[in-house]
């Protein structure tokens, strides 16, 4: 069979190695002068490949579109990615947090040693090549910097990632292109990212970048206190940013800060005490304020980090209240008005993309037979963690899996 893969990120390129050992002849395009950029990002900060907690609660990290993944993610499951891995000479190791990263915990060498064995199975990568759509059937279209191609396929993966960091390939810009073809696409939207808030200019100036070490975030209510549900505390170091918040337990709650701020503003609380209840902290609030104490040196005597300080100013006002036990209830929940999320420009990943009625069982396209839709460009989304990335695996793995058995 000949087969095209459109997007050399890790779900299109796992589909390439699985058609190509099985005998296809296969090409990848890529409209980047380079593959795997956005993979090779991932590896800047540490490359978080998949995560070893047991299966059931892996899965249970998608939410609702678990039940899409499952298969494919049983199917290549997160030991299958760490084997692979070991077998393209890259072992892994499990952290502290149960992820899973490679040993040097980079992409660039396992990218390398990938592409290798890609090379050796005979798959051609052609770079700076834009698909742009179909040209008549069974021909895919391509603009490139020395004219327009087309590449026949007997079946075609489109692997082309959401919109997050647009400048390493993955713009979306294939939404358009599939809606043409009545392909429903849920507009991609910023996932894993940053939240805006309006700080005073004193936050700015003197805190922007700093962390909010050692916290508990939880998402508390929505336009007014009333709570908008139960709510999960990700303990972590939100940051600081010149234009709101960034970081882990951040990204952690995006999706649901996402879902709320349709209704209005969000409302999310800092723990600056997670590991002290109210009472040991109005305690120690209580005994340790000297008679002629600041309420700056009182705060800091307490433990209270400036950047905390801060924050406790930002939520009253500059009006901080005297009493312990009031400004222990505030620290053990510092409220911040969440106006907005951050861009996708700068998210790690998307949510929204081709919707699960646009795709059969093997994630191929219902409005174009012999065409497939893997990876991030689907419409499923999950925390970091490692299991955006082993999402991708999993579904390239599948559909290419899918093509072979289809030929036989
Ligand atoms: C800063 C950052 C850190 C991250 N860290 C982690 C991590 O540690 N762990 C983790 O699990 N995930 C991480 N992710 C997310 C992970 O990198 C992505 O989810 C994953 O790369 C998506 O894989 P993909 O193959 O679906 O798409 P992509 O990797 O986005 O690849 C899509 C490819 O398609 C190409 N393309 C797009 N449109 C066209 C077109 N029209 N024609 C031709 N080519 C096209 C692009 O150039 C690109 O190469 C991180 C993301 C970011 C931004």
């Amino acid at each position: 069979m000949n087969v095209v893969v459109v997007g050399a990120g890790p779900a299109g390129l796992m589909a390439a190695e699985v058609l190509a050992s099985a005998g296809h002849t296969v090409a990848v395009y890529d409209q980047r002068r380079s593959p795997a950029r956005k993979f090779v990002l991932a590896g800047r900060g540490g490359l978080n490949i998949t995560h070893s907690e047991p299966i059931d609660d892996f899965l249970a990290r998608y939410g609702p579109e678990r039940q899409h993944l499952k298969s494919a993610i049983r199917g290549f499951s997160p030991e299958d990615l760490r084997e692979w891995c070991s077998g393209l000479g890259h072992e892994t190791f499990i952290g502290t947090s149960g992820r899973v990263f490679p040993e040097d915990f980079r992409a660039v060498p396992m990218l390398r040693s990938w592409l290798r064995r890609l090379r050796a199975l005979g798959v051609r990568l052609h770079t700076q090549h834009t698909w742009v759509g179909w040209d008549g059937e069974s021909q895919l279209a391509f603009a490139t910097p020395t004219g327009d191609v087309v590449a026949p396929y007997d079946a075609a993966v489109l692997a082309l990632g959401g919109a997050s960091w647009p400048k390493v390939g993955s713009d979306g810009l294939w939404q358009q292109t599939l809606i043409e073809q009545g392909v429903e696409i849920r507009p991609l939207q910023a996932a894993n990212c940053g939240v805006g808030v309006d700080w005073s200019d004193v936050m700015v100036e003197r805190f922007a970048g700093e962390p909010v070490k050692n916290a508990a975030v939880a998402v508390a209510s929505s336009d007014s206190d009333a709570p908008v549900d139960e709510p999960i505390v990700v303990r972590g170091d939100p940051i600081i940013t010149r234009t709101g918040l960034e970081g882990g337990p951040i990204y952690a709650h995006a999706r649901r800060i996402r879902e709320h701020l349709g209704r209005g503003p969000v409302t999310i609380s800092i723990d600056l005490f997670p590991d002290l209840d109210f009472h040991a902290l109005e305690e120690r609030l209580s005994s340790k304020r000297g008679n002629r104490d600041t309420t700056a040196k009182w705060l800091k005597r307490c433990g209270v980090a400036p950047v905390g300080a801060s924050l406790l100013r930002e939520a009253t006002g500059n009006e901080l209240p005297r009493d312990p036990a009031a400004v222990a209830e505030l620290a053990k929940a510092v409220p911040v008005v969440v106006r907005a999320l951050s861009g996708i420009d700068r998210a790690i990943s998307s949510a929204g993309g081709v919707t699960w009625d646009s795709v059969d069982e093997n994630f191929q396209l219902v409005a174009v037979p012999n065409v497939y839709a893997v990876g991030e460009m689907l419409d499923w989304e999950a925390p970091t963690g490692g299991y955006l990335l082993q999402a991708c695996f999993s579904t390239g793995h599948a559909a290419a899996n899918a093509i072979s058995a289809s030929n036989r």
